[in-house]
């Protein structure tokens, strides 16, 4: 039985007093969540995140980081680093780093594999553009993405990764996916990780990301492979996060 998770992708919002409001809302509100939470800050907020939530059941994500563990790469933040402020996720591959950022699937794969190398579980994010998906390309697209980490990093390495699909026309759009649509993509990539092992299949969570909200979450997470959400403009507002959390 996989557990449901639920992360917050903050993106670039936040400020000192928002993120004060934001983790003391949700942690009022966390009796009765079941769901594993995390929260994805961004880096300067980590320090902050992390005292805020020590000794409760939260837990810490970043929102990217440099393959390099140190030396000169102005601006960039280590996956050490990252650890270092308590962090134990990050996410990696999200549709605005590979679109806005260039970040390849060959970069993806080599940022998974730096997570993984440093002790943090990485939150893999696949998806399909509406051209791709329109185009009837969704599948191909989500298996080049994967097969990039698997190929890398061998199908052992998904013990400790956490799966985003992310259709990138929902990401932000307020157009879900659909339960039937999303459950497909899910199922799609259980089987292709199945291909190289069913027990790791079994085991990975696939969470589904992409305009989730308060009011359709339950429904999306009650797809059989649908293992919880990772959420943006919904995790900004503690009451609507925590609704999410508790859909699960
Ligand atoms: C995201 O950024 O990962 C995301 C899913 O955003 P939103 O929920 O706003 O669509």
């Amino acid at each position: 039985m996989r557990k449901t998770i639920v992360a917050g992708n903050w993106k670039m919002n936040a400020s000192k007093e928002s993120v004060k409001t934001l983790i003391e809302g949700i942690l009022s509100g966390m009796n009765g969540v079941s769901s594993e939470v995390i929260v994805c800050a961004p880096f300067p907020y980590l320090s902050q995140v992390e005292t805020l939530i020590s000794n409760t059941s939260l837990m810490l994500g970043a929102q990217n980081l440099n393959v390099n563990t140190k030396g000169a790469f102005t601006g960039e933040v280590s996956p050490d680093m990252i650890k270092d402020f308590g962090a134990q996720h990050v996410i990696v591959g999200h549709s605005e780093r590979r679109s806005l950022y260039g970040e390849s699937i060959t970069i993806v794969a080599e940022k998974t594999k730096a997570a993984i190398d440093a002790g943090l579980i990485p939150l893999l994010c696949v998806g399909e553009s509406l051209e791709e998906r329109d185009s009837g390309n969704t599948e191909v697209v989500v298996a080049e993405q994967l097969n990039a980490v698997i190929n890398l990093l061998g199908i052992e390495a998904f013990e400790g990764i956490i799966i985003a699909y992310e259709p990138v026309w929902a990401i932000g759009t307020g157009l879900t996916a659909s339960p039937e649509q999303a459950q497909a993509v899910h199922l799609f990539i259980r089987g292709l990780l199945a291909d190289s092992s069913e027990s790791i299949a079994q085991k990975t969570p696939i969470l589904y990301g992409g305009s989730m909200n308060a009011g359709n979450a339950a429904e999306l997470i009650s797809c059989s492979d649908i293992d919880g959400g990772l959420i943006g403009g919904a995790a900004l507002k503690a009451e609507d996060f925590l609704q999410i959390c508790k859909a699960g």
